[in-house]
Formats: C-alpha cells, structure tokens, sequence
C-alpha cells in the first residue's frame, strides 16, 4: 500500500513539472497550471489542512499562496522573469510544498533526522555570512556599517549549508546580513554558493545598491537565487533612514534584474514614521503593478541592536493591528504580502528555534540562535566543529528546547486550540515568558546591545506593556475569527 502511494504521488509530482514546461511557453497552459494548482491547495490546505488546523488559519494560507503564484505569472507574461528563473521557482515552490516527501534524497534525509532525534528536522535556515555593510540605517538591527568586520571563512559557510542540505534534506535558504553582496572570503563569494547549490532556492535580503547590470544576468545564470529588496516607504521615507539618494539606486537596481529576467521581493520595516504610507493601497500598487515586486515582506522595527535606542520608532499595538487589517485586504486583492508578526497564521505560529518546517539562524560570527531577532546564543559553529559535531546538535540546547515547548504549547502541537497567533512571536509578544521560562542564564547576547537589553529594567516594561495592550485588542480577534465554536468552550487559558 505504502509503495502504491509512493508511485501515484511520483506521478502526481511527474506531471506537475511536465505543466510547468507547458505553462511556461503557452498561456493556455498558465491559465491550467493555475487551476489544477488552486485544486492542490483545495484538497492540501483547505480539504486536508482543516481536518488538523483552523479553517480560517487554512483559508489564509490558501489566499496567500495562489497570491504568490498568480503574482509571478504576471511578472513572467510582462517579461520580467526568465524562463528558467521561472522554471526553477514552481519547480521549487511545487515541490517544496506538495511533493516533498516523494523526493527520494529529501525524503532519506529527512527518515534519518527523524529516527536520530526523534523530531522532524527545520525546513530552512538563516544565515547571515558578513556583518559588513555600505549603509548604515538607523535603528539596523544587525547594528552593521562598514566598519563592522565579521565574516564567516567561505569553507565554514560552506559547510554550514552542505549540512542544511545533507542533514536537513533542506532545499531552501535565507541569506540575510549585513550586506550579502559585500561578502567574499577565500576568493569567493555569494555566486560561488549559489551555483554550488544549484538544486536549492535562495532568497536574500539586500539593501539593493550594489546591484549592477553584470551581476542581474549572473543572478539570471543560475535562476536559484532571488534579491529582496529594503525600502522604507516611498523617496522620502526610504532616504530618510537610509541615506540621500537610496531610492533611486533602488530603482535603477531593479530595471537591471526585470531585465535580466531575476524576480524579486521587497522588504519593508515598519515603524511609527511609514506607519501611514503603509496602510495606503497606493504603496502597494506602486510595487506590484508598476515595479513588478513578486511578494513583499513586512517587519515591524523590533527594538534591538540599535534599535533599542529607537523603541519609540516601534508600532504602537494599535497601529499593529491596523496594519493586520491592511493585510488582510492586501491579499483578498491578490498581493503575496507576509508581515512577519501579523502573519503568524500563515506559518502556525512561531518559526524559532529549529522546529518542524520552522529555522534556525546563524549569524558573522557563527553565534546559532533561534531565531534573527532573538540575539541570544548557546552553541557556536567553531566549537561545534572543533568538537567533531553538526550544526545540528545546536537544536538540542536547554534554550532551544524550552522555545519548541512553548511553541508546543502555545498551539503548534495543537493547532485547532492555538492560542493566539495574532501574538506569535516568542520574544516580542511574550517577553515575559520569554525571559522568566526559555532564556537560560547560560545563553549570550550576540552583541552588547542584546546584553544591554538583557539587563535593562525599562526594555523588559516597555515590552511587557506593550504585550499586555496587544494581547487585549488581539484576542477578541483571534477568539471571534479564527476559533470555532466548539475550541473556543475548550481552549486553556495562559
Ligand atoms: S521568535 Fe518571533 S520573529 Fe522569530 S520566528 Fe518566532 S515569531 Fe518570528
């Protein structure tokens, strides 16, 4: 029986890719692609997904993925995305999602992560290979500049993502920073990776200005690896905490990828000060429909690095919540927007500390921590290597641990009765948790500011009010919408 479903799903997976190629040269066969792969989501997300999970939760992810597909044939019909850019990206985003586990050396590797640890291993990680930066934004919460030197040796890198895919059975990674693209150790740099791993998808985060006609068609070459692409708002906005002039390299940045065929994302931080630009739909319409962006990412300033200097520049709970409405309206009208902390639905919740299908991030100077914006290690890659271990033994920390129980609790093991994902974050929604029952007095601060942070009576208040107010506009929401009848008599209160 297992062996017979084996084969129909390889054939289900034979004849995805075998429309990939048809919709990729023929309409027709985009506007098919489109519809047997909204029937998948039906049947995966909604129909399957529902009998586990919230159907509102379900529903969500349904509109942001057919958001995300429709998105990337628009941008491939305007001539903004190559053919193999293209073909890679369903390849990927297909496979990845619906037909993993019939990929023989995912699913291996995946079997052996299992039966070794007894837990599903992450679907991804983050690594940020260079703390260097040309720019220096205010509140950056890598607190990068151009004087800022760390940078992991190319073999370590190397070996870093061998493991995520070797080990993981992962084929997707974040590239984050610093500035990615000043990276270069041992007379390599990001496209040596890239071309290395050509079976891998990567995404990374740019500032978007050393992008040059050369390297787009580079990036065009190898088709596995898409820029996103930091702004802050509209000129004024972006140049006002990026510098004089950002904006417009941006631009420029971006006709060289649409002409070399390499799709891209934007990345927007938001604060009290762009607050208003982003709940008007004119942002939007600028970068989809007239810059061609493929999806956008939307982070809330998180008050770290320097950013604890710039708590005030935070979204107030109110405002969060308005911008969780703008999101939601942004993707009944077909715009692939993720806001990292009022999309918790769309992932279940917290993606932290290595958990199944969640990440794990390492930063410049090897520190592995659960998550960009949880500044806090335990375990390093050189004294992991230098003691014959894998990145992997990482997950298995006190700290990690403590971070994939609450995670547990809060509703990842039980989704139908999660608590609250409109809070998902374990640090910033939960800061009192997070610090009285999952940091560990052995973990580190990646930097002074994290200790600063640790140690300041005003930043565990700050948060801490600023979780209480959350939690009080959030609930009725998360109560009313997202949890049946039946789960709402039954859910544990915290
Ligand atoms: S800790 Fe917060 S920011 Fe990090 S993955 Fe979890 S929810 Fe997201």
């Amino acid at each position: 029986m297992k062996k017979l479903n084996e084969a129909k799903e390889k054939i289900k997976q034979n004849a995805y890719l075998f429309l990939i190629e048809k919709a990729i040269d023929s309409q027709t066969g985009r506007r098919i692609l489109i519809n047997q792969f909204s029937k998948r989501i039906q049947k995966v997300v909604i129909e399957e997904g529902s009998k586990t999970k919230l159907k509102a939760v379900q529903q969500r992810k349904s509109q942001w993925i057919k958001a995300l597909l429709k998105q990337f044939l628009k941008n491939y019909e305007k001539g903004y995305i190559s053919r193999h850019a293209a073909k890679k990206g369903l390849e990927v985003l297909g496979l990845n999602n619906f037909f993993s586990s019939s990929l023989s050396e995912i699913k291996k590797a995946k079997e052996s992560f299992r039966n070794k640890y007894q837990i599903d291993p992450p679907a991804f990680l983050v690594i940020s290979p260079t703390q260097k930066c040309n720019l220096r934004c205010k509140g950056c919460y890598a607190a990068s500049s151009s004087e800022t030197k760390a940078t992991l040796p190319f073999d370590i890198f190397d070996k870093i993502l061998k493991e995520n895919h070797d080990i993981f059975g992962s084929r997707f990674i974040t590239i984050s920073g610093g500035e990615p693209l000043m990276y270069k150790s041992q007379g390599k740099d990001l496209l040596d990776i890239f071309e290395k791993y050509n079976d891998t998808l990567f995404i990374f985060y740019t500032n978007g200005t050393l992008m040059t006609e050369d390297l787009a068609e580079k990036l065009a070459k190898t088709g596995n690896a898409f820029p996103q692409i930091s702004v802050e708002g509209f000129e004024k906005e972006t140049d006002e905490r990026r510098g004089k002039g950002i904006f417009q390299k941006i631009l420029r940045s971006m006709e060289y990828l649409k002409k070399a065929g390499v799709p891209y994302a934007v990345s927007v931080t938001a604060t009290r000060k762009n607050v208003n630009t982003l709940l008007d739909d004119e942002f939007f319409d600028f970068w989809f429909e007239k810059q061609g962006a493929n999806h956008m990412w939307l982070f809330q300033l998180m008050p770290i690095g320097r950013g604890k200097e710039v708590f005030d520049l935070m979204p107030t709970p109110e405002e969060r919540i308005k911008l969780y409405r703008k999101w939601e309206q942004l993707l009944e009208k077909g715009y692939p927007v993720a806001d990292f902390w009022n999309s918790g639905v769309l992932s279940n919740g917290c993606i932290a500390y290595g958990r199944s299908g969640g990440y794990f991030y390492v930063d410049w100077n090897g520190y592995i921590t659960p998550c960009v914006f949880i500044p806090y290690y335990v375990d390093n890659v050189y004294d992991l290597y230098k003691e014959g271990k894998t990145v992997a033994e990482a997950l298995f920390s006190d700290f990690f641990k403590k971070g994939r129980e609450w995670q547990n609790k809060y509703g990842f093991a039980r989704p139908q009765k999660a608590k609250n994902w409109l809070m998902p974050c374990s640090i910033r929604d939960n800061y009192r948790y997070f610090r009285e029952a999952i940091l560990p007095d052995d973990a580190k601060g990646e930097d002074s500011f994290a200790e600063e942070a640790r140690n300041s009576k005003e930043y565990f208040e700050g948060l801490d009010k600023y979780d209480k107010k959350l939690k009080k506009l959030t609930q009725p929401i998360w109560d009313k919408e997202y949890l049946s009848e039946k789960n709402k008599k039954s859910k544990v209160e915290d």
